[in-house]
């Protein structure tokens, strides 16, 4: 008893000061990608077909940040002259369009709903859906529970019920064996309800695009209320999107 009392007065408190202080991530880290408009088109279109997403416009020298998965092969082909990603990690957007970007995202706190805040902003309890995800998507939720993050402390929780929630959260490209299962757990969700989806799959069909066996975009099924990009994305990514659109 008595170690693990001074094991504890030890470690201290572990847990993030995000968002009350910023927190640097590793400069491997891929994070919003900065488009230079100017290099050539020759260039562009090079990239444009080495993205294995498609996910390069090459004419408006756009990215879509739906299907990109932050491989970084239009960033390595073009030496960082073409693209090059931050470490921003807030790449959260309320609406479709917004994701495709030339490297500036509209403010997520300006396009929140103001009555979700007003309804979830002291408790938000969500029911994570796995739609056929590889398992990093929802690998980098759950790791939101763990001292280090502790979402609990901001009144959100993952609950095991869509009784119980205010929502659900989506990963995986929703194959065609998860799509009743998931619009099962929407329906089972009492409204107001908000829909979240998460990482690539849930966004665009992700690696996955093309195939009859998945949903190209949860959109297409249900109404999204804010899309999260990555493959996965960060954990802070996620953190920072709760707290910005629902606090
Ligand atoms: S980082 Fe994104 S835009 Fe660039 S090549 Fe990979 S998937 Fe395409
Ligand atoms: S977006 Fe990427 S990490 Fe997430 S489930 Fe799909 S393949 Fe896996």
């Amino acid at each position: 008893m008595l170690n693990t009392l001074k094991n504890r007065f030890e470690q201290g408190c572990r847990t993030s000061a995000y968002p009350k202080t910023t927190i640097e991530l590793p400069v491997r880290y891929r994070g919003r990608p900065q488009v230079h408009a100017e290099v050539s088109s020759e260039l562009a279109a090079e990239c444009a077909a080495a993205c294995p997403q498609e996910a390069i416009e090459a004419e408006r020298k756009m990215i879509d940040l739906g299907r990109c998965v932050f491989c970084g092969t239009c960033e390595r082909l073009s030496e960082g002259l073409f693209v090059s990603f931050s470490q921003d990690f807030e790449l959260a957007v309320a609406k479709k369009d917004h994701l495709l970007t030339g490297g500036e995202l509209p403010s997520l706190a300006e396009h929140a709903k103001k009555h979700f805040k007003k309804l979830f902003g002291r408790s938000l309890q969500l029911r994570q859906v796995s739609a056929a995800g590889c398992n990093a998507c929802e690998a980098d939720l759950n790791v939101l529970a763990t001292p280090f993050f502790d979402l609990a402390r901001f009144g959100i929780n993952f609950v095991a019920s869509p009784r119980h929630a205010d929502g659900i959260v989506v990963t995986g490209p929703v194959s065609r064996n998860m799509k009743t299962a998931l619009l099962q757990t929407y329906e089972a969700t009492p409204a107001p309800k908000v829909v979240i989806a998460v990482g690539s799959c849930a966004l665009s069909g992700g690696p996955f695009r093309g195939s009859s066996e998945i949903t190209e975009g949860l959109d297409c099924l249900l109404p999204v209320d804010l899309y999260i990009p990555g493959c996965p994305p960060h954990p802070l990514t996620n953190l920072h999107a709760l707290l910005t659109y629902f606090k």
